[in-house]
């Protein structure tokens, strides 16, 4: 692989890169099949974290409402938001994993698990301005790596689907950037106000519901109107020394 530095340990927004991922480039490629015998490796004793896009992405696919997403998940303290980290998870492993390894929700699934084996850290420079930073996930139970078909890293993250869940994943980013930076709510933020924003920003057919939204609204409008309603949120609960004039919109 091209421009690969290997064994690096790099801390990007609070998040810490283990000794032995190496970074990638777009261009740069590997080798990689799933062999049939290893199915469901991967999905079994983890946790697969979600976002509110894959939260809503797996209620269309399953037919369900958001609400019954998140019977699957659990919520632990994660270390930089206050809000708590959403994984998918039930007994130690991904509650759509089938008995047979293959994956109950596959068309659906999360963008960790498109991504996998790749991992990707979405960066928010001091401009705003995006950087993306890819790497490969070298678990040792995985026997896919040196598999006979070579992928970039652009062909791998070319999936179906995989285009508007970085594009929400990107909006999320942003908006619990400028919780932090603009807003500070990690000083602030009471028990009620996460158990809200949670609600506004996860459980987004409860949300529709609630404001009697349009049936009209694409999942997208809802998306982005749900973030715009959580921002607004925090803006009216932030203490009058950390909120910005104006309440300039954060996606
Ligand atoms: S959602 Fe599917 S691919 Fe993702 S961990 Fe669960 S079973 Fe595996
Ligand atoms: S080869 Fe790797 S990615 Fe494929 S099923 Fe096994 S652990 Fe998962």
């Amino acid at each position: 692989m091209q421009g690969m530095a290997e064994g690096v340990r790099e801390t990007v927004q609070g998040v810490t890169v283990p000794k032995d991922y190496q970074f990638l480039n777009p261009e740069d490629s590997f080798a990689f099949t799933c062999p049939e015998e290893c199915w469901g490796t991967c999905c079994s004793a983890t946790t697969i974290r979600v976002d509110p896009w894959d939260v809503l992405r797996l209620a269309r696919g399953t037919g369900v409402e958001t609400g019954e997403i998140l019977k699957f998940c659990q919520l632990y303290q994660g270390q930089k938001t206050p809000l708590p980290v959403v994984s998918l998870v039930r007994r130690g492993r991904c509650p759509f994993l089938l008995l047979d390894g293959s994956c109950a929700v596959y068309p659906f699934r999360p963008r960790v698990c498109r991504y996998f084996p790749v991992g990707e850290m979405i960066v928010l420079n001091e401009q705003g301005a995006v950087e993306r930073r890819y790497f490969l996930i070298r678990s040792r139970r995985c026997k896919g790596f040196g598999g006979h078909t070579v992928y970039t890293v652009e062909e791998w993250l070319h999936q179906e689907g995989l285009a508007a869940a970085r594009a929400m994943a990107e909006k999320f980013s942003r908006f619990l950037r400028d919780a932090g930076e603009k807003l500070q709510w990690s000083s602030w933020v009471t028990e009620e106000d996460v158990r809200e924003l949670l609600h506004l920003l996860y459980d987004l057919d409860a949300v529709r519901k609630r404001y009697r939204l349009p049936d009209g609204l694409t999942d997208r409008e809802l998306y982005a109107w749900c973030l715009d309603r959580a921002w607004h949120y925090l803006l009216e609960r932030a203490p009058a020394a950390v909120s910005p004039v104006g309440g300039e919109k954060t996606v």
